[in-house]
Protein backbone atom coordinates (compact mmCIF):
# COMPACT_ATOMS: atom_id res chain seq x y z
CA UNK A 1 0.00 0.00 0.00
CA UNK A 2 3.00 2.35 0.93
CA UNK A 3 4.78 1.38 -1.98
CA UNK A 4 1.49 2.32 -4.22
CA UNK A 5 1.47 5.27 -2.58
CA UNK A 6 5.07 6.34 -3.17
CA UNK A 7 5.16 5.01 -6.56
CA UNK A 8 2.54 7.12 -7.37
CA UNK A 9 3.61 10.08 -6.04
CA UNK A 10 7.07 9.81 -7.65
CA UNK A 11 5.11 9.48 -11.19
CA UNK A 12 3.33 12.56 -10.35
CA UNK A 13 6.33 14.28 -9.41
CA UNK A 14 7.89 13.00 -13.16
CA UNK A 15 4.60 14.19 -14.48
CA UNK A 16 5.22 17.55 -13.49
CA UNK A 17 8.74 17.79 -14.53
CA UNK A 18 7.66 17.69 -18.34
CA UNK A 19 8.13 21.52 -18.51
CA UNK A 20 8.72 22.59 -22.25
CA UNK A 21 5.72 20.89 -22.84
CA UNK A 22 2.38 21.92 -23.04
CA UNK A 23 -0.69 20.27 -21.19
CA UNK A 24 -3.07 20.62 -23.54
CA UNK A 25 -6.53 19.58 -21.96
CA UNK A 26 -9.88 17.89 -23.37
CA UNK A 27 -11.03 21.24 -24.26
CA UNK A 28 -8.39 22.22 -26.59
CA UNK A 29 -7.46 19.04 -28.31
CA UNK A 30 -11.04 17.64 -28.83
CA UNK A 31 -9.81 13.69 -27.79
CA UNK A 32 -13.44 12.06 -27.27
CA UNK A 33 -12.22 9.25 -24.42
CA UNK A 34 -14.38 6.70 -26.26
CA UNK A 35 -12.81 6.01 -29.26
CA UNK A 36 -9.61 5.51 -27.40
CA UNK A 37 -8.85 1.41 -27.30
CA UNK A 38 -9.60 0.27 -24.23
CA UNK A 39 -6.49 -2.36 -23.74
CA UNK A 40 -4.30 0.98 -24.74
CA UNK A 41 -6.51 3.00 -21.71
CA UNK A 42 -5.78 -0.20 -19.43
CA UNK A 43 -2.43 -0.36 -20.23
CA UNK A 44 -1.75 3.28 -19.66
CA UNK A 45 -4.03 2.63 -16.20
CA UNK A 46 -1.68 -0.60 -14.51
CA UNK A 47 1.50 1.16 -15.54
CA UNK A 48 0.41 4.67 -14.02
CA UNK A 49 -0.88 2.39 -10.92
CA UNK A 50 2.81 1.10 -10.27
CA UNK A 51 3.76 4.74 -10.65
CA UNK A 52 5.42 4.58 -14.05
CA UNK A 53 4.60 7.61 -16.65
CA UNK A 54 2.42 5.85 -19.57
CA UNK A 55 0.65 7.67 -22.15
CA UNK A 56 -0.85 6.53 -25.32
CA UNK A 57 1.54 7.75 -28.15
CA UNK A 58 2.09 8.52 -31.61
CA UNK A 59 -0.13 7.66 -35.02
CA UNK A 60 -3.45 7.25 -32.73
CA UNK A 61 -2.89 10.32 -30.88
CA UNK A 62 -2.90 12.75 -34.01
CA UNK A 63 -5.39 10.63 -35.85
CA UNK A 64 -8.27 10.73 -32.60
CA UNK A 65 -7.19 14.73 -32.90
CA UNK A 66 -8.19 14.76 -36.52
CA UNK A 67 -11.15 12.70 -35.91
CA UNK A 68 -9.97 9.69 -38.17
CA UNK A 69 -9.97 6.46 -36.64
CA UNK A 70 -5.94 5.07 -35.46
CA UNK A 71 -4.88 1.77 -37.01
CA UNK A 72 -3.29 0.67 -33.70
CA UNK A 73 -2.55 2.53 -30.05
CA UNK A 74 0.79 2.72 -28.83
CA UNK A 75 1.87 3.46 -25.49
CA UNK A 76 5.18 4.91 -24.26
CA UNK A 77 6.34 4.70 -20.75
CA UNK A 78 9.46 5.04 -18.81
CA UNK A 79 9.03 1.69 -16.82
CA UNK A 80 12.06 -0.95 -18.51
CA UNK A 81 10.40 -3.78 -20.50
CA UNK A 82 11.72 -6.21 -17.70
CA UNK A 83 9.52 -4.32 -15.80
CA UNK A 84 6.67 -4.15 -17.89
CA UNK A 85 6.09 -7.71 -18.49
CA UNK A 86 5.26 -9.36 -15.26
CA UNK A 87 2.25 -6.37 -15.19
CA UNK A 88 0.16 -8.02 -18.05
CA UNK A 89 -1.26 -11.63 -18.31
CA UNK A 90 -0.17 -11.68 -21.53
CA UNK A 91 2.91 -9.93 -22.45
CA UNK A 92 5.84 -10.44 -24.56
CA UNK A 93 9.25 -9.00 -25.13
CA UNK A 94 10.17 -8.41 -28.73
CA UNK A 95 12.84 -6.79 -31.21
CA UNK A 96 16.86 -7.33 -30.42
CA UNK A 97 18.06 -4.01 -30.72
CA UNK A 98 15.72 -2.28 -29.23
CA UNK A 99 13.42 -4.33 -26.61
CA UNK A 100 9.59 -3.41 -26.58
CA UNK A 101 7.01 -5.02 -25.02
CA UNK A 102 3.91 -6.48 -27.09
CA UNK A 103 0.77 -6.88 -24.47
CA UNK A 104 -1.59 -8.94 -25.96
CA UNK A 105 -5.27 -8.87 -25.47
CA UNK A 106 -7.55 -11.35 -27.37
CA UNK A 107 -7.28 -9.62 -31.45
CA UNK A 108 -5.42 -6.58 -30.68
CA UNK A 109 -1.87 -5.55 -29.32
CA UNK A 110 -0.64 -2.68 -27.56
CA UNK A 111 2.92 -2.15 -28.51
CA UNK A 112 4.31 -0.47 -24.77
CA UNK A 113 7.80 0.61 -25.70
CA UNK A 114 10.26 2.95 -23.15
CA UNK A 115 11.15 6.10 -23.65
CA UNK A 116 13.56 6.16 -26.10
CA UNK A 117 17.35 9.32 -26.33
CA UNK A 118 17.78 10.24 -30.29
CA UNK A 119 20.27 9.74 -32.37
CA UNK A 120 21.83 13.16 -31.94
CA UNK A 121 22.31 12.70 -28.27
CA UNK A 122 24.02 9.24 -28.35
CA UNK A 123 26.27 9.83 -31.37
CA UNK A 124 25.73 6.93 -33.42
CA UNK A 125 25.18 8.12 -36.45
CA UNK A 126 27.73 6.55 -39.97
CA UNK A 127 29.59 8.87 -42.06
CA UNK A 128 26.20 9.96 -44.42
CA UNK A 129 24.61 10.97 -40.86
CA UNK A 130 22.29 7.68 -40.65
CA UNK A 131 21.27 6.31 -37.57
CA UNK A 132 23.45 2.84 -36.51
CA UNK A 133 21.98 2.69 -33.21
CA UNK A 134 19.42 4.03 -31.06
CA UNK A 135 18.81 1.81 -28.87
CA UNK A 136 19.05 3.61 -25.70
CA UNK A 137 16.53 4.53 -23.19
CA UNK A 138 15.75 7.98 -22.39
CA UNK A 139 13.40 10.86 -21.13
CA UNK A 140 10.23 11.39 -21.52
CA UNK A 141 11.63 14.53 -23.25
CA UNK A 142 13.78 13.13 -25.18
CA UNK A 143 11.67 10.24 -26.36
CA UNK A 144 9.80 12.94 -27.72
CA UNK A 145 12.41 14.86 -29.60
CA UNK A 146 13.64 11.27 -31.14
CA UNK A 147 10.35 11.08 -33.28
CA UNK A 148 9.62 12.57 -36.49
CA UNK A 149 7.31 15.07 -37.18
CA UNK A 150 5.46 17.38 -34.63
CA UNK A 151 2.19 15.99 -34.80
CA UNK A 152 3.82 12.52 -34.27
CA UNK A 153 5.39 13.70 -31.12
CA UNK A 154 1.97 13.91 -28.70
CA UNK A 155 1.57 11.86 -25.95
CA UNK A 156 -2.15 11.12 -24.44
CA UNK A 157 -2.97 10.61 -20.70
CA UNK A 158 -6.02 8.57 -20.76
CA UNK A 159 -6.35 9.19 -16.79
CA UNK A 160 -6.10 13.15 -16.72
CA UNK A 161 -7.27 13.32 -20.38
CA UNK A 162 -4.32 16.03 -21.51
CA UNK A 163 -2.16 15.76 -24.20
CA UNK A 164 0.97 16.25 -23.53
CA UNK A 165 3.05 18.46 -26.58
CA UNK A 166 6.41 19.53 -26.56
CA UNK A 167 7.32 20.53 -30.17
CA UNK A 168 3.77 22.51 -30.88
CA UNK A 169 2.17 19.21 -32.48
CA UNK A 170 -1.29 20.13 -32.00
CA UNK A 171 -1.01 23.23 -33.39
CA UNK A 172 0.26 22.18 -36.52
CA UNK A 173 -2.19 19.19 -36.58
CA UNK A 174 -4.97 22.07 -36.80
CA UNK A 175 -2.86 24.19 -39.22
CA UNK A 176 -2.82 20.09 -40.94
CA UNK A 177 1.20 21.22 -41.58
CA UNK A 178 3.69 18.36 -41.33
CA UNK A 179 6.64 19.68 -39.41
CA UNK A 180 9.85 18.08 -38.95
CA UNK A 181 11.32 18.56 -35.02
CA UNK A 182 14.93 19.75 -35.51
CA UNK A 183 16.71 20.20 -38.29
CA UNK A 184 15.04 18.53 -41.47
CA UNK A 185 18.19 17.71 -43.32
CA UNK A 186 19.78 16.28 -39.94
CA UNK A 187 16.77 14.42 -39.78
CA UNK A 188 16.09 13.48 -43.17
CA UNK A 189 20.19 11.98 -43.33
CA UNK A 190 19.71 10.38 -40.29
CA UNK A 191 16.99 8.22 -41.71
CA UNK A 192 15.90 8.69 -45.61
CA UNK A 193 12.41 6.83 -44.74
CA UNK A 194 11.05 10.03 -43.40
CA UNK A 195 10.75 12.02 -46.83
CA UNK A 196 8.38 9.22 -47.40
CA UNK A 197 6.51 9.93 -44.49
CA UNK A 198 6.41 13.25 -44.40
CA UNK A 199 4.67 12.93 -47.81
CA UNK A 200 2.27 9.85 -46.50
CA UNK A 201 1.12 11.92 -43.73
CA UNK A 202 0.74 14.92 -45.53
CA UNK A 203 -1.86 13.46 -48.04
CA UNK A 204 -3.52 11.54 -44.72
CA UNK A 205 -4.15 14.73 -43.28
CA UNK A 206 -5.29 16.62 -46.88
CA UNK A 207 -2.76 19.12 -45.48
CA UNK A 208 0.83 20.43 -46.59
CA UNK A 209 4.57 19.73 -45.88
CA UNK A 210 5.79 22.69 -43.86
CA UNK A 211 8.05 24.82 -46.40
CA UNK A 212 11.04 23.87 -44.26
CA UNK A 213 10.44 20.47 -44.24
CA UNK A 214 9.69 20.10 -47.98
CA UNK A 215 12.76 22.23 -49.14
CA UNK A 216 15.45 19.51 -48.76
CA UNK A 217 13.57 16.35 -50.16
CA UNK A 218 14.19 17.17 -54.04
CA UNK A 219 18.15 17.37 -53.42
CA UNK A 220 18.02 14.89 -51.08
CA UNK A 221 16.06 12.10 -52.76
CA UNK A 222 18.90 10.06 -54.01
CA UNK A 223 19.76 9.30 -50.02
CA UNK A 224 16.76 6.62 -50.21
CA UNK A 225 18.81 4.54 -52.43
CA UNK A 226 20.57 3.87 -48.82
CA UNK A 227 17.81 2.35 -47.36
CA UNK A 228 17.45 -1.75 -47.03
CA UNK A 229 15.05 -2.53 -50.13
CA UNK A 230 12.81 -4.24 -47.24
CA UNK A 231 12.65 -0.97 -45.40
CA UNK A 232 11.01 0.46 -48.60
CA UNK A 233 9.01 -1.95 -49.23
CA UNK A 234 7.08 -2.11 -46.33
CA UNK A 235 6.81 1.96 -46.09
CA UNK A 236 5.72 1.65 -50.00
CA UNK A 237 2.78 -1.13 -48.62
CA UNK A 238 2.38 1.80 -46.11
CA UNK A 239 1.64 4.44 -48.94
CA UNK A 240 -0.30 2.18 -51.20
CA UNK A 241 -2.40 1.51 -48.44
CA UNK A 242 -3.33 4.44 -46.32
CA UNK A 243 -6.56 5.43 -47.75
CA UNK A 244 -4.84 7.96 -50.11
CA UNK A 245 -2.71 5.78 -52.57
CA UNK A 246 -2.89 7.93 -55.82
CA UNK A 247 -2.34 11.25 -54.51
CA UNK A 248 0.43 9.91 -52.24
CA UNK A 249 1.84 9.06 -56.05
CA UNK A 250 1.54 12.02 -57.20
CA UNK A 251 3.00 13.89 -54.48
CA UNK A 252 5.98 11.74 -54.28
CA UNK A 253 6.59 12.84 -58.19
CA UNK A 254 5.70 16.09 -57.71
CA UNK A 255 8.52 16.12 -54.76
CA UNK A 256 10.88 14.44 -57.04
CA UNK A 257 10.76 11.55 -54.54
CA UNK A 258 9.88 8.38 -57.02
CA UNK A 259 12.98 8.36 -59.54
CA UNK A 260 14.89 5.52 -59.17
CA UNK A 261 14.92 4.53 -55.74
CA UNK A 262 11.71 2.74 -56.73
CA UNK A 263 11.05 1.24 -60.07
CA UNK A 264 7.82 0.28 -59.12
CA UNK A 265 6.88 4.17 -59.51
CA UNK A 266 8.79 5.10 -62.55
CA UNK A 267 6.39 2.39 -64.40
CA UNK A 268 3.56 3.23 -62.50
CA UNK A 269 3.70 7.00 -63.19
CA UNK A 270 5.81 7.08 -66.15
CA UNK A 271 4.89 4.67 -68.36
CA UNK A 272 2.02 5.80 -71.04
CA UNK A 273 -0.94 3.26 -71.36
CA UNK A 274 -2.17 1.05 -68.27
CA UNK A 275 -2.73 4.35 -66.22
CA UNK A 276 -6.56 3.21 -66.34
CA UNK A 277 -6.25 -0.40 -64.75
CA UNK A 278 -4.04 1.45 -61.92
CA UNK A 279 -6.01 3.83 -61.60
CA UNK A 280 -8.75 1.44 -60.58
CA UNK A 281 -6.92 -0.93 -58.64
CA UNK A 282 -5.77 2.27 -56.26
CA UNK A 283 -8.92 3.46 -55.99
CA UNK A 284 -10.38 0.03 -55.46
CA UNK A 285 -7.99 0.05 -52.67
CA UNK A 286 -8.64 3.46 -51.56
CA UNK A 287 -12.16 2.73 -51.09
CA UNK A 288 -11.65 -0.77 -49.34
CA UNK A 289 -8.86 0.85 -46.63
CA UNK A 290 -11.11 3.47 -45.88
CA UNK A 291 -14.23 1.08 -45.17
CA UNK A 292 -12.13 -0.79 -43.32
CA UNK A 293 -11.43 -4.08 -45.18
CA UNK A 294 -8.06 -5.65 -45.32
CA UNK A 295 -6.24 -5.27 -48.88
CA UNK A 296 -4.05 -7.98 -49.81
CA UNK A 297 -0.49 -7.01 -51.10
CA UNK A 298 0.28 -9.44 -53.46
CA UNK A 299 -2.99 -8.19 -55.54
CA UNK A 300 -2.12 -5.03 -55.19
CA UNK A 301 1.51 -5.12 -56.61
CA UNK A 302 0.07 -7.64 -59.03
CA UNK A 303 -2.30 -4.86 -59.79
CA UNK A 304 0.62 -2.33 -60.03
CA UNK A 305 2.84 -4.18 -62.20
CA UNK A 306 0.58 -6.19 -64.74
CA UNK A 307 0.64 -3.75 -67.71
CA UNK A 308 4.24 -4.34 -67.81
CA UNK A 309 3.42 -8.40 -67.55
CA UNK A 310 0.82 -7.65 -70.38
CA UNK A 311 3.19 -5.92 -72.56
CA UNK A 312 5.90 -8.72 -72.37
CA UNK A 313 3.52 -11.42 -72.46
CA UNK A 314 1.75 -10.41 -75.71
CA UNK A 315 4.93 -9.61 -77.21
CA UNK A 316 6.52 -12.76 -76.62
CA UNK A 317 2.92 -14.63 -77.81
CA UNK A 318 3.62 -12.59 -81.07
CA UNK A 319 6.95 -14.21 -81.16
CA UNK A 320 5.32 -17.08 -81.30
CA UNK A 321 6.01 -18.29 -77.53
CA UNK A 322 2.88 -20.79 -76.29
CA UNK A 323 0.31 -18.68 -74.26
CA UNK A 324 1.02 -19.93 -70.72
CA UNK A 325 4.97 -20.47 -71.19
CA UNK A 326 5.11 -16.70 -72.39
CA UNK A 327 2.88 -15.11 -68.92
CA UNK A 328 5.65 -17.24 -66.93
CA UNK A 329 8.69 -15.93 -68.72
CA UNK A 330 6.90 -12.07 -68.97
CA UNK A 331 6.39 -12.61 -65.20
CA UNK A 332 9.76 -13.51 -64.42
CA UNK A 333 11.70 -10.56 -65.78
CA UNK A 334 8.79 -8.21 -64.64
CA UNK A 335 9.67 -9.68 -61.22
CA UNK A 336 13.57 -9.50 -61.31
CA UNK A 337 14.12 -6.39 -62.07
CA UNK A 338 11.44 -5.04 -59.51
CA UNK A 339 12.76 -7.13 -56.74
CA UNK A 340 16.31 -6.08 -56.95
CA UNK A 341 15.36 -2.96 -55.33
CA UNK A 342 11.87 -3.29 -53.69
CA UNK A 343 12.29 -6.74 -52.06
CA UNK A 344 8.82 -8.01 -52.73
CA UNK A 345 9.05 -10.66 -50.13
CA UNK A 346 8.81 -14.64 -51.49
CA UNK A 347 5.23 -14.77 -50.47
CA UNK A 348 4.15 -11.87 -52.13
CA UNK A 349 5.63 -12.51 -55.42
CA UNK A 350 4.54 -16.22 -55.69
CA UNK A 351 0.85 -15.03 -54.96
CA UNK A 352 1.43 -12.36 -57.53
CA UNK A 353 2.57 -15.08 -60.09
CA UNK A 354 -0.43 -17.13 -59.45
CA UNK A 355 -2.49 -14.28 -59.86
CA UNK A 356 -1.18 -13.22 -62.95
CA UNK A 357 -1.35 -16.79 -64.38
CA UNK A 358 -4.70 -17.81 -63.79
CA UNK A 359 -5.37 -14.71 -66.34
CA UNK A 360 -4.86 -16.70 -69.32
CA UNK A 361 -6.78 -20.05 -68.00
CA UNK A 362 -10.04 -17.65 -67.95
CA UNK A 363 -10.47 -17.33 -71.29
CA UNK A 364 -11.97 -20.73 -72.34
CA UNK A 365 -14.62 -22.45 -70.21
CA UNK A 366 -13.93 -26.20 -71.13
CA UNK A 367 -15.78 -27.78 -68.20
CA UNK A 368 -12.36 -30.52 -67.54
CA UNK A 369 -10.42 -27.20 -67.29
CA UNK A 370 -13.19 -25.01 -64.48
CA UNK A 371 -12.84 -27.49 -62.27
CA UNK A 372 -9.16 -27.55 -61.97
CA UNK A 373 -9.44 -23.71 -61.82
CA UNK A 374 -11.53 -23.93 -58.90
CA UNK A 375 -9.32 -25.67 -57.19
CA UNK A 376 -6.74 -23.14 -57.45
CA UNK A 377 -6.00 -21.20 -53.76
CA UNK A 378 -5.76 -18.18 -55.72
CA UNK A 379 -8.79 -18.43 -57.56
CA UNK A 380 -10.59 -15.74 -55.45
CA UNK A 381 -8.22 -13.06 -56.02
CA UNK A 382 -7.62 -14.12 -59.45
CA UNK A 383 -11.33 -13.46 -59.97
CA UNK A 384 -10.85 -10.32 -58.46
CA UNK A 385 -8.27 -9.28 -60.92
CA UNK A 386 -10.48 -10.29 -63.69
CA UNK A 387 -12.83 -8.02 -62.78
CA UNK A 388 -10.64 -5.16 -62.49
CA UNK A 389 -9.13 -5.96 -65.92
CA UNK A 390 -13.01 -6.27 -67.16
CA UNK A 391 -13.29 -2.77 -65.50
CA UNK A 392 -10.35 -1.83 -67.46
CA UNK A 393 -12.27 -3.08 -70.71
CA UNK A 394 -9.64 -5.40 -71.14
CA UNK A 395 -11.61 -8.56 -71.04
CA UNK A 396 -15.17 -9.36 -71.48
CA UNK A 397 -17.21 -8.08 -68.36
CA UNK A 398 -20.38 -10.81 -68.64
CA UNK A 399 -17.35 -13.49 -68.77
CA UNK A 400 -15.65 -11.66 -66.08
CA UNK A 401 -18.45 -11.62 -64.16
CA UNK A 402 -19.82 -15.94 -64.91
CA UNK A 403 -16.07 -16.88 -63.04
CA UNK A 404 -17.21 -14.25 -60.02
CA UNK A 405 -20.47 -16.03 -59.66
CA UNK A 406 -19.21 -19.79 -60.10
CA UNK A 407 -16.54 -18.63 -57.32
CA UNK A 408 -19.03 -17.54 -54.86
CA UNK A 409 -21.71 -20.29 -55.93
CA UNK A 410 -22.06 -23.52 -53.83
CA UNK A 411 -21.52 -27.00 -55.28
CA UNK A 412 -24.84 -27.66 -56.95
CA UNK A 413 -24.90 -24.56 -58.78
CA UNK A 414 -21.31 -24.43 -60.03
CA UNK A 415 -22.04 -28.09 -61.42
CA UNK A 416 -25.31 -26.39 -63.18
CA UNK A 417 -23.25 -22.87 -64.56
CA UNK A 418 -21.10 -25.96 -65.61
CA UNK A 419 -23.40 -27.70 -67.29
CA UNK A 420 -25.32 -24.82 -68.53
CA UNK A 421 -23.05 -23.82 -70.53
CA UNK A 422 -22.84 -27.00 -72.72
CA UNK A 423 -26.38 -25.77 -74.26
CA UNK A 424 -24.77 -22.81 -75.40
CA UNK A 425 -23.43 -21.75 -78.90
CA UNK A 426 -20.11 -23.16 -79.27
CA UNK A 427 -18.70 -20.00 -79.18
CA UNK A 428 -20.52 -18.54 -76.19
CA UNK A 429 -19.37 -21.38 -74.28
CA UNK A 430 -15.81 -21.58 -74.50
CA UNK A 431 -15.94 -17.47 -75.12
CA UNK A 432 -12.07 -16.74 -75.65
CA UNK A 433 -11.81 -12.90 -74.33
CA UNK A 434 -9.48 -12.19 -76.91
CA UNK A 435 -12.16 -12.38 -79.96
CA UNK A 436 -14.59 -10.90 -77.72
CA UNK A 437 -12.21 -7.62 -76.95
CA UNK A 438 -11.80 -7.93 -81.01
CA UNK A 439 -15.38 -8.09 -81.62
CA UNK A 440 -16.02 -4.55 -79.35
CA UNK A 441 -13.87 -2.79 -81.10
CA UNK A 442 -15.07 -3.83 -84.44
CA UNK A 443 -18.60 -3.32 -83.33
CA UNK A 444 -20.90 -6.55 -82.58
CA UNK A 445 -21.31 -9.65 -84.45
CA UNK A 446 -24.80 -10.33 -85.47
CA UNK A 447 -27.08 -12.77 -83.11
CA UNK A 448 -24.16 -11.82 -80.72
CA UNK A 449 -24.68 -9.23 -77.66
CA UNK A 450 -22.50 -6.38 -76.88
CA UNK A 451 -21.71 -6.06 -73.06
CA UNK A 452 -20.04 -3.22 -72.33
CA UNK A 453 -21.16 -2.22 -68.80
CA UNK A 454 -18.14 -3.21 -66.66
CA UNK A 455 -19.56 -4.12 -62.83
CA UNK A 456 -18.35 -1.90 -60.07
CA UNK A 457 -15.79 -3.97 -58.64
CA UNK A 458 -16.55 -3.63 -54.84
P1 LIG B 1 0.66 5.03 -39.10
O1 LIG B 1 0.73 3.87 -38.16
O2 LIG B 1 -0.68 5.60 -39.31
O3 LIG B 1 1.39 4.77 -40.37
P2 LIG B 1 2.33 6.25 -37.16
O4 LIG B 1 2.65 7.68 -36.89
O5 LIG B 1 1.69 5.48 -36.07
O6 LIG B 1 1.47 6.23 -38.45
P3 LIG B 1 4.38 4.27 -37.08
O7 LIG B 1 5.33 3.86 -38.16
O8 LIG B 1 3.40 3.30 -36.56
O9 LIG B 1 3.66 5.56 -37.61
O10 LIG B 1 5.28 4.81 -35.90
C1 LIG B 1 4.78 5.17 -34.63
C2 LIG B 1 5.48 6.42 -34.13
O11 LIG B 1 6.89 6.19 -34.05
C3 LIG B 1 5.34 7.63 -35.03
O12 LIG B 1 4.16 8.34 -34.75
C4 LIG B 1 6.58 8.43 -34.69
O13 LIG B 1 6.40 9.13 -33.51
C5 LIG B 1 7.61 7.35 -34.46
N1 LIG B 1 8.35 7.03 -35.69
C6 LIG B 1 8.05 6.09 -36.61
N2 LIG B 1 8.93 6.06 -37.61
C7 LIG B 1 9.84 7.01 -37.33
C8 LIG B 1 11.01 7.48 -37.98
N3 LIG B 1 11.41 6.95 -39.13
N4 LIG B 1 11.70 8.46 -37.39
C9 LIG B 1 11.31 8.99 -36.21
N5 LIG B 1 10.20 8.61 -35.56
C10 LIG B 1 9.47 7.63 -36.10
MG1 LIG C 1 1.22 3.33 -36.07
Amino acid sequence: MITDTIKRFVGQLFKQRSHGAQHIPKEKHGIDRRNVSRHAIKVCEVLQHEGYQAYIVGGAVRDLIVGLEPKDFDVATNATPEQIRPLFRRARIIGRRFQLVHVVFGQEIIETSTFRAPASILNTTDDHGRILRDNEFGTHEQDAARRDFTINALYYDPTTETVIDFHRGVEDLKKRTVNMIGDPRTRYREDPVRMLRAVRFAVKLNGKISPATREPLQSMANLIENVPASRLFDEMLKLLTCGHAMECLQQLRQDGLHHGMLPLLDVVLEQPGGQAFIELALDRTDHRVRAGKTVSPSFLFAALLWHQVDLRWKQRIKNGEPTIQAIMQAADSVLDEQTEKLAIQKRFSSDMREIWFMQPRFEKRLPKAIWRILEQPRIRAAVDFLQLRAAAHEFDSVLAQWWMDLVNADDSTRARMVEDLGKLPRELGSGASKSRTRRRRRGPRPGIPEHSNAPTID
